[in-house]
């Protein structure tokens, strides 16, 4: 059993195949899980009077919940909506004389539902054919809206374009395969999960207020209590199965949200990876590359190479090490990696290892801190982590790792989150 299973299990956290009940009224798929999940979680099924479909996939579909109904109940009537494939997958599961009326819809199309709107999405998922899977946008007579976004990877521009300002009070958004990126794009993973929130955001499809909840979640996901710590710099959650999430509410908005954190780390500990990581939901990103060109190092122009591969599009890369500058006026959260190479290149400027003067390092450092404690935007700031290696073998080896402690110390000191990466994984020293 792998960790992810098992843990499951002790934690008596089995999960069944994702499905939701809006106001009784509206069942959003309907695995074989979902009549048996609902009495688990105190709902009745019995007052049903439209499901919806997102594809023909046997954990979304499960034709025999129509015969079951008609068992108890062949009076009501039920419109069951979905793609035409999974809908004929359905039609001979109908009772005699029930009265269930098909709806096949394709994506663009847009249904009123007693008092709700329903709009039709692509999805970028297939079961027999491209097209044959939706994703749903619905919104309440009261006014609150929804996206119910499973099975879907990345999702395709046409529905990127369908959502735009739609400020979504709440996402159902799938982030099936977890740590495992080589299993194909009709799912998220870990990776491409945050990168999609950020285009919602960029699209003003949600909001700081939006309640983002990451659903239809396969083994191949840390256990939940790592994966909430995964989801949370990136404004998401898992619930349980069961539980009852409240749509339109105004949420509170985190006042004052933990603005500056400090990303900690031996050399290849992977803490620019990690930091990256905690700004990948952002649509854009201010990346403050404090190195500067360091001619003729093939080594080094390899590993800026990389980085920059890495980069989503939307992160603009700023060259400087005036850093302090920046932090004054930047306007989009701000990767800044590192405070290493930003204080050897104030080093260089400052010609302190043939005469210049010291103080003129000092108040940079003091300049820097000062930004930082006003600056507006989200910051995360990685350093390396020197106190803990080997001793430099040099006077101006040890002057520096001393200088870079007291930065990493003043740094620290006014961050509201410390975080220290070892081996690529993170520990978080501090968090507020
Ligand atoms: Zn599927
Ligand atoms: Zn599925």
């Amino acid at each position: 059993m792998c960790a992810s299973c098992r843990t499951a299990a002790e934690r008596g956290e089995i999960r069944g195949q994702t499905a939701a009940l809006i106001d009784g009224a509206i069942l959003l798929d309907c695995g074989p899980d979902a009549p048996r999940a609902a009495v688990r979680a105190g709902r009745s099924l019995a007052s049903v009077r439209y499901i919806l479909l997102t594809h023909a996939h046997p954990d979304h579909l499960n034709p025999a919940a129509l015969l079951f109904r008609s068992w108890v109940q062949a009076d009501r009537p039920l419109d069951v909506i979905g793609p035409a494939d999974a809908l004929d997958l359905c039609r001979d599961w109908v009772g005699p004389d029930d009265p269930v009326n098909f709806v096949p819809v394709v994506p663009g199309d847009r249904i009123a539902l007693n008092g709700y709107t329903l709009r039709v999405l692509e999805a970028a998922h297939r079961v027999f054919r491209d097209g044959d899977s939706v994703l749903y946008d619905v919104t309440s007579p009261a006014g609150s809206r929804l996206l119910w976004a499973t099975d879907t990877g990345p999702l395709p521009s046409s529905t990127l374009d369908a959502v735009r300002d739609a400020r979504y009070d709440a996402l159902f958004l799938e982030e099936t395969f977890g740590t495992r990126t080589d299993l194909g794009a009709g799912h998220h993973d870990l990776t491409t999960f945050p990168r999609t929130l950020a285009a919602l955001r960029d699209a003003d499809a949600i909001t700081a207020a939006t309640d983002v909840v990451a659903v239809h979640l396969s083994h191949y996901n840390p256990p939940t209590p790592e994966l909430s710590e995964r989801l949370a710099p990136w404004g998401a959650r898992v619930v349980d199965d069961g539980a009852t999430v409240t749509v339109g509410v105004a949420r509170p908005v985190d006042a004052a949200p933990s603005t500056r954190t400090l990303v900690l780390g031996g050399a290849r500990a992977g803490k620019s990876t990690y930091a990256e990581t905690l700004l990948a939901a952002e649509p854009r990103v201010t990346y403050l590359a404090t190195g500067g060109v360091q001619e003729g190092d093939r080594e080094w122009a390899e590993r800026v190479a990389l980085h920059r591969a890495r980069r989503p599009t939307g992160w603009t890369t700023v060259e400087t090490s005036d850093v302090a500058a920046v932090l004054r006026n930047v306007r989009e959260p701000v990767l800044l990696d590192c405070l290493g190479t930003w204080l050897t290149a104030r080093l260089d400027h400052h010609r302190v290892w043939s005469g210049g003067d010291w103080a003129d390092v000092d108040a940079d450092i003091i300049d820097l801190l000062g930004a930082l404690r006003r600056v507006v935007v989200p910051v995360v700031a990685v350093s390396n982590e020197v106190g803990s290696g080997v001793v430099p073998p040099t006077a101006a080896g040890r002057r520096f790792r001393d200088l870079l402690g007291r930065v990493n110390s003043a740094v620290a000191a006014e961050s509201e989150s410390v975080v220290l990466v070892v081996a690529g994984v993170p520990t978080s020293l501090r968090s507020f």
